[in-house]
């Protein structure tokens, strides 16, 4: 079989970090074309073993990356406290921080947005799901400052990379839906457009984007790789098509 897993373009230079997210599909050793359904609620996913199939052209399959149980909040789990990192979906949560080399760490979406942050300095990494809701609470602002007071990164020293999500193009939404943006990210109209039809559009990529500026992340280390997965549901899974299938995003430190 052949699964090529999609890179942030900007973040593959760094090489103590191992990254990658998996696409929709994947051929087989008779070359047909197969889904690549990686959500660990699924019941084929311990039993089918595809998450290893995925990560060991990365070279991390060694053992099963720690997941979180995701509930769309601002949780945030830091890897060397955590006694059983190879026991996933325990916690529920949002976002987790590695600091430990050889550990894998995974968050699934499909159409929320996929984030890693790295710092190139210390050689920290965090993987973080960030949906409407995780990015009104600013998941990510909060996953920076974790890195910045637990393990004394600077800002400057860290890159942040946006996966495949629901793009500005395809992401429809009531005003009652942006309503919890207005604590952290007035004025929204940064990125939202108002509709005729009494909604709006709300770009998530663009939101995320302030909110890491906000933290003190340098413009030129905020890398998108600019893919919405609703108008790319051909390469990836899209929760707004209905789609039950989910998008691994795996990122592991080298020593
Ligand atoms: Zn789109």
């Amino acid at each position: 079989m052949q699964i090529d897993a999609v890179k942030i373009p900007s973040l593959i230079k760094f090489n103590k970090l191992i990254h990658g997210i998996s696409p929709r599909f994947y051929l087989t050793e008779d070359q047909s074309k197969a889904e690549l359904n990686l959500n660990p609620k699924a019941n084929d996913w311990r039993r089918d073993n595809l998450w290893k199939d995925f990560l060991r052209p990365l070279g991390a399959h060694q053992h099963e990356p720690f997941f979180l149980n995701q509930v769309h909040g601002d949780q945030i789990y830091c890897i060397d406290e955590i006694s059983q990192p190879h026991i996933g979906g325990v916690f529920m949560g949002d976002a987790i921080i590695s600091s430990v080399p050889n550990q894998n760490i995974a968050i699934f979406t499909a159409d929320c947005l996929p984030v890693i942050i790295y710092d190139t300095y210390l050689n920290i990494v965090g993987v973080i799901h960030a949906g409407r809701k995780g990015t009104s609470l600013i998941i990510v602002g909060k996953t920076i400052r974790k890195m910045v007071e637990k393990y004394g990164s600077d800002p400057k020293n860290i890159v942040v990379g946006f996966g495949p999500g629901v793009g500005g193009c395809c992401y429809e939404v009531d005003y009652e839906c942006l309503e919890p943006f207005r604590d952290f990210y007035s004025p929204i109209n940064r990125f939202t457009i108002a509709k005729e039809n009494k909604k709006y559009m709300l770009d998530l990529k663009i939101a995320n984007h302030l909110n890491a500026l906000d933290e003190g992340i340098l413009k030129e280390n905020i890398f998108d790789c600019d893919i919405c997965t609703v108008c790319n549901n051909d390469l990836f899974f899209s929760h707004r098509k209905m789609d039950a299938g989910r998008t691994m995003t795996v990122a592991m430190l080298l020593p």
